[in-house]
């Protein structure tokens, strides 16, 4: 077991920097996941780690080992690939021993290592079989297997659930939890689904364009983002954001005027306070918006649509001058399009952020 250290690390292809200073630590037995957008540099970081991709700059420990110019199969680790990369002429058996063989583990031990990691997950029956010859989930499963039977000192994941349809994509988040629980390996996992984020983690690294944007807790990020691409990203119907002005600054507080609207509200801010003037981006989430409640922080807009999910409604709606906001709110909820709509939100916990994103505080 062992945990990760990544300093300084920089990668360019040719004259295109695609990852630009990541210091991260992760620590023993954490299950870490990368988050962010397509092309943000999370494959590419995790590749860096695995060491199939050299990199340009920096330093990578795993444990106290300083791995940054050791080869993939020194490093102590496994990966696991969105598309399964399982070799289609051989078993599911075979596929998983394939790495332990050409490392040369005695016979009896790899037969003792298959046969725990396919009962684990359930892959007795399916020994003999060729990839062909199972299901998506199934050979997700070998892939994860394979990964498993060579004890790596950390695992890998770069988006395994990906290919796989909603329910079973469900069914393996719980599976590669209980995996993390049994093994209490070190887990770092790739995705840009926010639910596996959310559940999966202990620590979430947000990146965006090749840097780093937070790293915390689940609940962290959720409660006490640092800027607005991380509260934009973190929680699902997205967190609402509308224009406002400050109006006033002093005492510890400000006065803030939501554009568009006569509403302004008080927030206290501990830092340095902005400029009177200043345009700010005020962050309310879906479940702290009150449909026809009442309250100074209020905002009018007219129904778009509403998603009924069960028990729990999104009322979308859009403001005079466009803005689109969505409101949690329990219950069914009986609203035509075009309709008419007040929405409250409690300033006590909303968000505001600078022009340049940056949460002000
Ligand atoms: P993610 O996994 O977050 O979607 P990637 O790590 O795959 O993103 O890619 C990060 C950036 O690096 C992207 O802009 C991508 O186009 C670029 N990139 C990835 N691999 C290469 C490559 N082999 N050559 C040039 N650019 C690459
Ligand atoms: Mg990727």
């Amino acid at each position: 077991m062992s945990g990760l250290a990544l300093r300084d690390v920089t990668k360019s292809y040719g004259d295109v920097k695609v990852i630009h200073g990541v210091n991260l630590d992760i620590k023993d037995n954490e299950f870490v996941v990368f988050v962010g957008p397509s092309g943000c540099g999370k494959s590419t970081l995790l590749r860096i780690i695995a060491g199939l991709e050299d990199i340009s700059g920096g330093t990578i420990h795993i444990g106290a080992k300083d791995v940054t110019d050791l080869e993939p199969v020194d490093r102590g680790i496994a990966m696991v690939f969105q598309t399964y990369a399982l070799y289609p002429h051989m078993t599911v058996e075979e596929n998983m021993s394939f790495g332990l063989r050409v490392t040369g583990v005695p016979e009896a031990e790899i037969r003792t290592r298959v046969a725990e990691a396919a009962k684990s997950l359930q892959l007795d029956p399916y020994l003999a079989r060729k990839p062909s010859q199972l299901s998506g989930g199934q050979r997700q499963r070998v892939a994860i297997g394979r990964a498993i039977v060579r004890k790596p000192e950390v695992f890998l994941f770069d988006e395994p659930l990906s290919n796989l349809d909603a329910e079973l994509r469900v069914h393996m988040r719980i599976e590669i939890a209980r995996l993390h629980q049994r093994l209490g390996s070190t887990m770092v996992y790739v995705t840009h689904d926010q639910v596996e984020a959310m559940t999966l983690a202990d620590k979430i690294v947000v990146l965006q364009k090749g840097r780093i944007e937070q790293v915390g807790s689940p609940l962290d990020l959720f409660d006490n983002p640092d800027n607005q691409f991380v509260a934009g990203f973190i929680g699902s119907p997205k967190m609402n954001f509308l224009a406002g002005t400050v109006e006033n600054a002093a005492g510890g507080r400000v006065r803030v005027k939501v554009n568009g609207t006569d509403t302004t509200f008080d927030y206290p801010l501990s830092g340095q306070l902005p400029s009177i003037g200043a345009v700010v981006a005020i962050g309310s989430r879906p479940e702290h918006l009150t449909a026809n409640g009442t309250g100074p922080a209020s905002i009018t807009g007219a129904v778009d649509v509403v998603e009924q999910m069960g028990e729990v409604g999104y009322i979308h709606a859009r403001t005079p001058d466009g803005t689109h906001i969505v409101a949690q709110a329990q219950g069914r909820q009986d609203y035509a399009a075009g309709a008419p709509v007040v929405f409250t939100f409690d300033p006590a916990r909303a968000f505001l952020f600078d022009q340049s994103g940056m949460r002000l505080r």
